[in-house]
């Protein structure tokens, strides 16, 4: 389809003239070139007319989205400020494994006793483990 203001050849990818930008006939509202300002369709991956990516890639799961999206066509988690989210993540992560080694450690178990609270919870912890060792045992 030719454009109707200028007769100008469409240019496959655009959904407007590339030459005067009028809109090409039921092409929708695709999405302008960050760099040329060409309207590209919406399903483009770069600019037809100068090359320039229109997709973005997120962090959290490496699939590309339309560069004008908010969130992530996959996880949809939002692009606005999702490299520090990702590190908050990390950390978060991170310390939830140091958590975890720690709690395995014995000298964790030693200091938690040295405390009131700590001997509450171990004599609870150990008579609920006692109470399981001693109660009789169903017949089956
Ligand atoms: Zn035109
Ligand atoms: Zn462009
Ligand atoms: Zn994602």
């Amino acid at each position: 389809m030719d454009c109707e203001n200028c007769g100008a050849p469409a240019t496959p990818g655009l959904v407007a003239c590339g030459y005067c930008d009028d809109p090409l006939p039921g092409m929708g509202p695709g999405v302008a070139c960050p760099n040329c300002g060409d309207r590209n369709v919406a399903t483009n991956a770069s600019c037809v007319s100068c090359r320039t990516s229109l997709v973005k890639s997120c962090v959290f799961c490496g699939v590309a989205s339309p560069f004008t999206a908010v969130y992530c066509v996959r996880c949809n988690e939002s692009f606005v400020g999702a490299a520090e989210r990702k590190a908050e993540r990390e950390q978060a992560a991170r310390n939830q494994q140091m958590i975890g080694l720690a709690a395995q450690g014995l000298s964790v178990i030693g200091s938690a006793v040295s405390t009131p609270a700590g001997q509450g919870f171990m004599s609870q912890l150990l008579g609920e483990v006692m109470q399981d060792i001693t109660k009789p045992r169903k017949k089956w």
